[in-house]
């Protein structure tokens, strides 16, 4: 099972995948979740990616092209995957299907989840990452409970000046994945 969560950030393709990825028993491949540790642990993919991030940029497509086929080779991943925010551009999408079809591998479906632009600012804001789980909270919708409460942190790039400009990048390079 090869499937795409495509999406605007924020509108739960995380969320979904994670409960798909559990459901189908394949691994989730999130191309931010494995840069947000890299950036943690401090390596060279960390330090390469990081000023990216923090500015709501994509990181340049070879950087995650070769994270992608790498995670791809996890035994875990043997048969299949849920990607999640992956592919973000067309050129992503292209290198996707040379990679499963060298693989003898195809893609089952992709799914298109669709947020108005309001309530994903909203999400945004409110939503905090408990760093020692992974686990992700809302403020209001989705309370962290009191044991996390105090340790619950606020991801760079969730402020309302980056979301927007998140959500711009998603319109000129991600959002044409759904004609393609
Ligand atoms: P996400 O957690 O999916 O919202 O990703 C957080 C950030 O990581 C994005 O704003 C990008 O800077 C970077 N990123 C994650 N996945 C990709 C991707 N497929 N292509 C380019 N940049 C990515």
């Amino acid at each position: 099972m090869h499937l795409i969560l495509l999406g605007a950030p924020g509108a739960g393709k995380g969320t979904q995948g994670s409960l798909l990825a559990e459901r189908l028993g394949v691994p989730k491949i999130a191309t931010g979740d494995i840069l947000r540790l890299a950036v943690r642990a401090g390596t060279d993919l960390g330090l390469k990616a990081r000023s990216y991030m923090d500015a709501g940029e994509l990181v340049p497509d070879d950087v995650i092209l070769g994270l992608v086929r790498e995670a791809l080779r996890a035994d875990a991943a043997r048969t299949g995957a849920i990607f999640d925010g992956f592919p973000r551009t067309v050129g992503q999408a292209r290198a996707l299907q040379e990679i499963l079809a060298d693989e003898g591998r195809a893609l089952n479906a992709v799914l298109a989840l669709e947020v108005p632009a309001d309530a994903i600012v909203e999400r945004m804001s409110g939503r905090r990452t408990d760093p020692a789980t992974g686990e992700v909270y809302h403020l209001r919708h989705n309370p962290p409970p009191p044991a996390v409460a105090d340790r619950v942190i606020q991801r760079p790039d969730d402020s309302v000046e980056t979301v927007r400009h998140r959500l711009a990048v998603y319109d000129a390079m991600t959002a044409p994945l759904v004609e393609f």
